[in-house]
């Protein structure tokens, strides 16, 4: 407190005078956003989700902030001899030129690790899960955005990266916990009088949460050009709004697509080539795809494939802990998929969102050609009274072999035992789709089995 109204309360309380105390300062408003954008690295943004933002703030001038979760620092380098967190500096910087085209300054760099894998649960790790999501969480209570907009927190053969997914289920948490004032308190305590306990912040409920991904099959713009699902086709119609970036926005002389180009061209260091040729030659049309939304989530209303800003009036809503669902045990001996696919089922439900296990019903993943063995985790659940003995058989495509140790296994009631079950793949240069069925054998009979798709050859993809 400066020390002149230290004085004034000082000589007011001698006089017995009634004090007025300062009126107390609200949420600084340079920090508010409308949208804030959670994604893991500099140019998780470019290409739709850019021609998004545009028409979001030119055409209905909203306010825009984005967290990176890092530097990615572990890419490539396309244009100079940095790599490691020197070219992370540089994404930095190619980052915040790159929001600063739209006019976007509030743009945080999160120290977290870039991990190359498509499992969920490496970067989880490797960022610290609990520190990060902390930090996502203040940031939530300073920007106290409407919406919340993510990578799509889900194994999908073609959004393969783990930073992602990362990204989006943290970013999920976020949604679920900033306006839960019994978590990261600390954030809450207002100490007004100068004292160093607390940030001062208050906690905030967003209204709506969107995902987007880069496995989109209607897409013609693919920088790895996969080929497309024999077993799925556009997953994600019907499943949020879409945005053609086609148009014009009103204020500019530039199709979103243009604007689109112009902000990926920053990235230099990554494909901001692409950008760069297409602003060059005025020839937009890597960029002309329709933006395609996931909806996650609603606390206002709204219709699944209505507008983001739908339903949203300005204001605070109270937060809304989340329903946790009932336990729906399978009864009796079964198999299912472990790993990150077990996470996700239980993290849509815990979270609400468990609509987003109707997107791909059947797990599946993306192979790069240079693989080796494969690696995945069963679980064998025994929810009987008595003891059981069961097999495991794997349907592999043709010149696979099981390479797995065992195949028998001896379980007692109530138990669930973890099965590692490993894979020699065949011919895994030629790019095409393969199907692998293990079925869990009781008595001679199949009790339950688990499907998986593999896109093997995958250009692009990571390490499993
Ligand atoms: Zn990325």
């Amino acid at each position: 407190m400066p020390k002149m109204i230290l004085l004034l309360f000082a000589l007011t309380t001698v006089a017995g005078q009634a004090a007025q105390a300062p009126s107390l300062p609200g949420p600084d408003p340079r920090y508010n956003a409308d949208l804030l954008l959670v994604v893991a690295h500099p140019d998780d943004e470019t290409g739709g989700v850019a021609g998004y933002l545009a028409r979001a703030i030119y055409d209905h001038h909203r306010r825009v902030a984005v967290v990176f979760v890092n530097r990615g620092q572990s890419g490539g380098n396309a244009v100079g001899a940095e790599e490691g967190n020197a070219l992370g500096s540089e994404r930095e910087i190619e980052g915040r030129s790159a929001l600063a085209s739209f006019g976007i300054a509030n743009v945080w760099f999160l120290d977290t690790p870039n991990v190359s894998s498509q499992n969920v649960m490496n970067s989880l790790e490797r960022w610290g899960h609990g520190a990060v999501l902390e930090e996502v969480v203040r940031l939530v209570r300073l920007t106290r955005p409407e919406v919340i907009l993510t990578w799509l927190p889900a194994f999908v053969a073609g959004e393969n990266h783990a930073d992602h997914q990362a990204a989006a289920v943290i970013a999920t948490e976020a949604f679920d916990m900033a306006g839960d004032p019994a978590i990261f308190s600390e954030q809450l305590v207002r100490d007004h009088s100068g004292g160093q306990s607390g940030e001062g912040l208050l906690a905030w409920q967003p209204k709506k949460l969107y995902y987007y991904t880069d496995a989109d099959d209607a897409l013609d713009f693919d920088q790895d050009n996969p080929i497309p699902s024999p077993y799925r086709e556009n997953f994600l119609d019907g499943a949020g709004p879409q945005y053609s970036l086609t148009d014009l926005p009103p204020s500019q002389h530039k199709s979103y697509a243009a604007l689109s180009a112009q902000e990926t061209s920053f990235y230099l260091t990554q494909e901001g080539r692409i950008g760069k040729e297409a602003v060059e030659s005025n020839n937009f049309k890597d960029f002309e795809y329709p933006l395609r939304l996931i909806f996650g989530k609603s606390l206002v209303g709204g219709s699944v494939t209505g507008d983001v800003f739908e339903g949203i009036a300005p204001g605070s809503i109270s937060w809304r802990s989340i329903s946790l669902p009932d336990e729906d045990k399978v009864r009796g001996v079964s198999l299912e998929l472990g790993g990150p696919w077990k996470f996700y089922q239980e993290f849509w439900k815990i979270h609400n969102i468990e609509h987003l296990a109707d997107l791909l019903p059947v797990p599946e993943m993306a192979i790069r050609s240079d693989v080796g063995y494969l690696h995945f985790s069963l679980l064998i659940h025994n929810n009987t009274e008595t003891p059981q003995e069961v097999t495991i058989r794997s349907a592999l495509p043709e010149g696979w072999t099981d390479k797995s140790g065992y195949s028998s296994y001896s379980l007692a009631p109530g138990q669930t035992y973890p099965v590692r079950s490993v894979l020699a793949p065949f011919n895994t240069s030629k790019e095409a789709w393969r199907e692998i069925k293990w079925s869990l054998q009781v008595n001679g009979h199949e009790s339950s089995s688990v499907t998986m798709r593999l896109h093997m050859g995958a250009r692009g993809a990571m390490s499993p």
